[in-house]
């Protein structure tokens, strides 16, 4: 543990070369937004054999665990050290967006091989802390350890108004189904870094979808005053529509020309590419939900409806209806 990382581990592999140097400049890395830790739950973080965290009254904790791994989740040769440092906080950061949840703190295990704890550790740590930084995350513990591919596990805090986390169980039928942002830019930017085009030539983080993924958060928590349920589009709209349908049981229609497809994607890319991070929920159709959260544009794209005989999900485009089966995209197929 980086919240414990003194050495009394008995069940661990070999450490890494100067472990007690590269934990020192990363707890000096997670000490400088220190001021974050003071108003969250997060009494002690990282020096000691545990974090201490002192939950809020009236708030409940929500937890979310990521594993990030090479050559499943991101490839060094596509993906630059700042991108997979940026990718691996932004999954858990969207799991909490999700729930409607601030985030509180992020624990973060990392095993790599030894040739990479210089430079490359260097980059995936600036684009983790850019992150955490952008969104007031403190890391709080961790652990680190050799091994022949990296493997990254973060485990994120974050808390809710008691009792209000949303769900992806509490729609009703007649609600109106909205996401936010764009879709398919993540499988889209994924299939360009495949064939080395230029198209997501963009400088910075902004204008990449896979690289730098931008999770909901602040929407996400107006969502606990407009949302009914909620999910975040890590698999694929066909896929995430469909555990929510299955949580709330129900059924859903989505229709073609309301969907707000990313302009460098295909529709096949928008309903099935993973990892775009929007938010996908429901409201009741009695709700005023504003055509921007937080400054991310939100899109009502179908309808949820009693389960029948019919298809789970269909798609409706002009007079047609076809059934929009579950086919999220898997990582590098
Ligand atoms: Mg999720």
């Amino acid at each position: 543990m980086l919240g414990g990382m003194s050495g009394k581990h008995r069940m661990r592999p070999r450490k890494i070369a100067g472990e007690r140097d590269l934990i020192a400049a990363i707890r000096k890395r997670a000490g400088q937004h220190a001021d974050h830790l003071s108003r969250g739950i997060l009494n002690l973080g990282i020096g000691d054999d545990c974090a201490v965290l002192r939950p809020r009254r009236g708030r409940d904790i929500v937890i979310t665990t990521d594993l990030s791994l090479e050559n499943v989740h991101f490839r060094r040769d596509w993906h630059s050290p700042q991108s997979a440092g940026h990718r691996c906080l932004a999954r858990g950061l969207s799991d909490l967006a999700a729930m409607g949840a601030r985030p509180e703190a992020a624990f973060l295990s990392l095993a790599l091989p030894a040739e990479l704890t210089g430079k490359w550790l260097a980059g995936f740590l600036e684009g983790f802390f850019a992150l955490a930084e952008e969104h007031a995350v403190a890391l709080a513990g961790g652990d680190m350890a050799r091994s022949p591919l990296v493997v990254a596990d973060i485990v994120l805090l974050g808390s809710t108004p008691q009792g209000r986390a949303l769900l992806r169980s509490g729609a009703h039928a007649g609600d109106v189904l909205y996401v936010t942002g764009a879709l398919g830019g993540s499988a889209a930017e994924l299939d360009a870094l495949a064939h080395r085009s230029g198209v997501f030539r963009s400088p910075g983080r902004a204008g990449h979808p896979h690289l730098f993924p931008q999770p909901r958060l602040a929407p996400g928590r107006k969502l606990l005053r407009l949302a009914t349920a909620a999910i975040d589009v890590s698999d694929g709209l066909s896929t995430d529509l469909s555990h929510l349908c299955e949580e709330s049981g129900l059924a859903a229609e989505v229709y073609r020309q309301d969907l707000p497809i990313d302009a460098r994607a295909t529709l096949e890319q928008a309903l099935h590419g993973g990892e775009d991070y929007e938010l996908l929920f429901t409201s009741s159709p009695e709700t005023p939900v504003p055509a921007h959260l937080a400054g991310v544009a939100v899109h009502a794209i179908g309808r949820m409806k009693k389960k029948s005989k019919r298809p789970q999900v269909e798609m409706v485009d002009g007079s047609t209806r076809a059934p929009l089966a579950a086919r999220g995209w898997e990582h590098f197929r």
